[in-house]
């Protein structure tokens, strides 16, 4: 493992969060009145490296004043102060500074900001599956990262992680995506070293690609040196291995003073490393001697690295080739123990690579295990509601059929009852028609008898009523008879039954009625319709004739008792019309018993057919 990943850590100050606080006392100042916070602390962002010294001291103004700022300028202000400390190497005092601005800012560029910084220290820090973690929650945040520095800072990061878990495609993927996401005018310089180097370590390309010929002209462009040597590493690693020793030397020795300006530990030993190597196999022992022991004082201390072991290897070389075998032996075993240390620390960033990987996968499987089952909830509950849906619409379909139903049952039942009516009653009196009459007329003679009552029947027939018809027309005749009928009615009890036999012959029994008030009644009913006719439609005049059959001499057989009763009637028209005639067994017609009381009209005296 080379520079990748090291890169954005190559200055460790001595600076601490100590050195911050006693800054703070000599300067004991704060926000001026008027000043904007939110700009200064934008200032001290762009400026934290490259104006240091001031940076430091607007965050000790600004955190002297901190009751004074806003939620997301004391989360900027947590944010600044946390990288401070990861700045100044306390990486297990930032790890929760940073922890706590990823965990309560209001502003998501700054969440986002905070776990890249994070990700970077617990690298740094050997927390690989606590940096995988996180890296983890990053690019799940990626996507809603617009600011084009935050992504940059994101996809910088990503890349370098996957780059030391030896993910080398995925990491030159998220490395071409910072060059992509590189604004117009800024070098692309960052994004092409990492995707250039993590194909060169994934084996995919080597340092004679044309690439790193244009990408190191570009970081030189950009006067980004560090990066162009640190890629100049890679070129100079392939001519070592390509047997080009020469070339590797004069490549490196040429930028040697300006590797060594830039202090970045990582690549000083890393290039001396290198030269060690080169020298050695182009048969310099001295000068690779050299090299190799600087490599191994320029070493980052506590870190085993590549170039460490491979500078102590060459060391073991050149002792074992001049006969020192001791020295060789001690030489050899610190190469082993580097090597080992490196190989380890290799093994330990791919296996907690791994293993956050398949956490992740697991709890994807987790949330599709969730999702599957609130999916089959959802649709569950949409079962349900359909069904409800239909058996509702079951219920208003039912309902409907049987409103329906019963809106024919009443329709039905009104018509039957219009059509019984019809069927009962006379059309024009409205009282019950012959068949109608016949039948009730026997319910009431059988009720009557029941009840050991006498019953009476009149039979009543208009006299000379053609006569009416002729002289006033067929409609006033209609008048006449339901004047008739209206005048018969005032003389009917409750249970009388009153019925039109036809033409303008009628029948009414009386149960109940004995022969002597049967007789009376009819008399009162006669009298009645003689009476003159009151103002009205008709002046007509008519008369009627009676005949009255009752039980106690005719039985209660109703064709008997009509047949006695029309008997009687013919008799009352035989005698003169205008009369009651009650039938007696033998009894001769009887004369009416007041002389004829009104001679009919001359127009209405007319024979009985
Ligand atoms: P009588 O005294 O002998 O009974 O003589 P009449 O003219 O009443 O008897 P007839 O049987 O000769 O005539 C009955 C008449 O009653 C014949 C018919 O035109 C008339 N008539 C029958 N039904 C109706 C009716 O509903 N309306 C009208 N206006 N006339 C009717
Ligand atoms: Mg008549
Ligand atoms: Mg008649």
């Amino acid at each position: 493992m080379g520079t990748a990943g090291r890169i954005f850590r190559r200055c460790r100050p001595a600076i601490a969060l100590f050195a911050l606080a006693a800054h703070a006392g000599t300067v004991l100042a704060q926000l001026a009145p008027g000043e904007d916070a939110t700009a200064t602390l934008a200032w001290a962002d762009a400026n934290k490296t490259s104006d240091h010294r001031d940076f430091l001291e607007t965050l000790t103004r600004l955190g002297n004043d901190s009751g004074k700022l806003t939620a997301a300028q004391l989360a900027h202000l947590r944010y600044l102060e946390a990288w401070q400390v990861a700045y100044a190497g306390d990486y297990d005092d930032a790890a929760p500074l940073l922890e706590a601005v990823v965990g309560g800012s209001p502003d998501k560029v700054l969440r986002f900001r905070a776990t890249a910084t994070l990700i970077n220290i617990l690298g740094i820090a050997h927390r690989y599956q606590e940096a995988f973690s996180r890296l983890t929650e990053l690019t799940d945040m990626l996507p809603g990262i617009t600011d084009p520095q935050a992504r940059l800072q994101g996809l910088g990061e990503a890349a370098q992680m996957l780059a030391t878990a030896g993910q080398y495609e995925l990491a030159a993927d998220y490395a071409e995506r910072m060059i992509q996401s590189t604004p117009t005018g800024d070098s692309a310089c960052k994004g092409t070293f990492i995707k250039l180097h993590a194909l060169y370590l994934g084996k995919k390309i080597d340092g004679s690609d044309a690439r790193y010929t244009k990408g190191i002209a570009d970081c030189e462009a950009a006067d980004e040196n560090l990066i162009a040597n640190s890629l100049r590493a890679d070129v100079a690693e392939t001519a070592i291995h390509d047997r080009r020793p020469h070339d590797a030397i004069d490549l490196l020795e040429k930028r040697y003073p300006a590797v060594l300006r830039d202090s970045y530990p990582s690549l000083i030993s890393q290039v001396e490393s290198l030269l060690a190597q080169a020298y050695w196999d182009a048969g310099n022992a001295e000068a690779a001697g050299k090299y190799a022991n600087a490599a191994v004082k320029s070493a980052p201390g506590g870190d085993a690295s590549e170039p460490l072991a491979a500078a102590l290897r060459t060391l073991y070389l050149i002792a074992r080739e001049r006969g020192d075998f001791q020295t060789a032996m001690r030489w050899l075993e610190r190469y082993m123990q580097a090597d080992k240390g490196y190989l380890d620390d290799v093994s330990a960033r791919a296996l907690a690579y791994q293993m956050v990987k398949q956490q992740v996968v697991s709890s994807h499987m987790e949330a599709d295990a969730l999702d599957r089952q609130n999916q089959i909830l959802h649709l569950q509950r949409e079962v349900d509601r359909r069904a409800m849906e239909t058996s509702r619409l079951y219920i208003v379909l039912l309902l409907t059929v049987l409103a329906t139903i019963a809106l024919w049952l009443v329709r039905t039942k009104r018509s039957q009852l219009r059509f019984m009516r019809m069927a009962r009653r006379d059309s024009l009196t409205g009282i019950c028609n012959r068949q109608h009459f016949v039948e009730r007329a026997q319910q009431a003679l059988l009720a009557a008898q029941k009840a050991g009552r006498p019953s009476c029947l009149i039979l009543f027939d208009l006299d000379h009523f053609k006569l009416v018809n002729d002289t006033y027309g067929h409609s006033e005749g209609d008048w006449v008879l339901l004047r008739v009928v209206a005048e018969c009615r005032d003389h009917l009890l409750q249970e009388d039954v009153f019925g039109r036999l036809g033409g303008e012959e009628f029948a009414i029994l009386l149960p109940g009625t004995d022969e002597a008030k049967g007789s009376e009644r009819a008399e009162a009913i006669r009298g009645a319709i003689a009476a003159p006719p009151p103002d009205g439609p008709s002046s007509a005049h008519v008369t009627a004739s009676f005949g009255v059959a009752c039980t106690a001499l005719h039985g209660v057989e109703l064709d008997r008792l009509l047949i006695v009763a029309d008997e009687a009637l013919y008799r009352a028209k035989e005698a003169g019309r205008d009369r009651v005639v009650v039938a007696t067994s033998t009894e001769p017609v009887p004369a009416k018993e007041t002389p004829m009381p009104v001679a009919p009209s001359p127009h209405l005296r007319m024979a009985r057919p």
